[in-house]
């Protein structure tokens, strides 16, 4: 209850780099205050009025909370005495302090996260992944360089999703466009994926992780992602929805370097096959090679290897 009043008040972040001397100073004033948990990395986490400080081994502190910029001030002043310098960061940007706060409470945490990928590609399948993180896993995971598969390049996935998948339990699903096609016909493309979703989350959930949270990217909000399983015989509940999940959850981080591997291997099977290299998105460049196709194989080729119910369909077409 403690600590989820100091989320609700943090307004402020407050982050600079300290020398030795005020690292050890830092310790030493905070000796009383320290938390008997610490963050991975840190060499304590104090509680000084409405304000958290972290120190990290780096010799990073971290000062959070509504009076942040009154807490760090003195030390600021000390690190210039010390140093000579010091380079502060200051942000109140409330979007992004809403992310970090995010950060903060879903990063280090048992969990069962969730994501998916290929719902803006024209061509290649869905693949919908959820994986079971551990706590004890995160730093491991760190080290590879897990994080939103957006921003990783695909050769860097191809390289660190099989080292994930040995490390951390996780279930997939790979929608065909032949089952996309056919599914799509009664339901739009929210619905498919609260559909995927809501099987992997259940399948893994079957074998008892032990979680603090069930996460998913957000893709729709909270009641119209279960008004689309209405009709489900097993609804997984007690799910934490939240936006940009990859960056904020290691578990659904996992979830999207997994889901985009098995995207890229079924990718990669469909060129080989076409003996083309088929453009990504949904874009002109598109268009053009769905026409091209569409000439040498007949429409029909589209329903094995493109969504449908995309516009490109039409422009193709045409
Ligand atoms: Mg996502």
């Amino acid at each position: 209850m403690f600590l989820y009043i100091i989320y609700l008040v943090i307004q402020m972040t407050i982050t600079f780099k300290t020398s030795n001397k005020t690292k050890q100073m830092l310790e030493e004033f905070y000796e009383d205050l320290k938390r008997e948990k610490t963050p991975p990395y840190a060499v304590f986490q104090a509680v000084d009025g409405d304000s958290i400080v972290t120190l990290y081994e780096s010799g990073k502190v971290v000062f959070q909370g509504k009076d942040a910029d009154i807490a760090s001030e003195y030390w600021i002043e000390t690190e210039k005495i010390n140093s000579g310098n010091v380079s502060v960061t200051n942000s109140d940007n409330k979007s992004k302090e809403k992310s970090n706060l995010d950060i903060n409470k879903y990063m280090y945490v048992n969990a069962v996260g969730s994501d998916e990928v290929g719902t803006g590609d024209y061509f290649g399948p869905i693949v919908v992944t959820a994986s079971y993180v551990k706590r004890e896993d995160i730093p491991y995971l760190k080290e590879l360089g897990c994080g939103d598969s957006k921003k990783i390049t695909d050769d860097k996935i191809k390289e660190i999703a099989p080292l994930i998948a040995k490390k951390i339990p996780y279930r997939s699903l790979v929608l065909s466009n032949t089952d996309y096609n056919k599914y799509h016909n009664s339901c739009n493309m929210n619905k498919v994926k609260a559909i995927l979703h809501n099987k992997v989350l259940l399948d893994i959930m079957d074998t008892n992780p032990k979680v603090d949270y069930i996460i998913i990217d957000e893709f729709a909000k909270e009641y119209v992602y279960y008004n689309y399983l209405k009709d489900a015989k097993r609804v997984q509940r007690k799910i934490t929805f939240l936006t940009k999940g990859e960056d904020k959850n290691m578990a659904v981080a996992c979830s999207s370097i997994i889901s985009r591997y098995l995207f890229l291997k079924e990718y990669d099977k469909l060129n080989k096959k076409l003996n083309i290299t088929l453009p990504k998105g949904a874009g002109v460049e598109v268009d053009k090679i769905g026409k091209e196709l569409v000439n040498k194989y007949g429409q029909e080729i589209l329903n094995d290897i493109a969504k449908l119910s995309f516009k490109n369909t039409e422009k193709i077409l045409n």
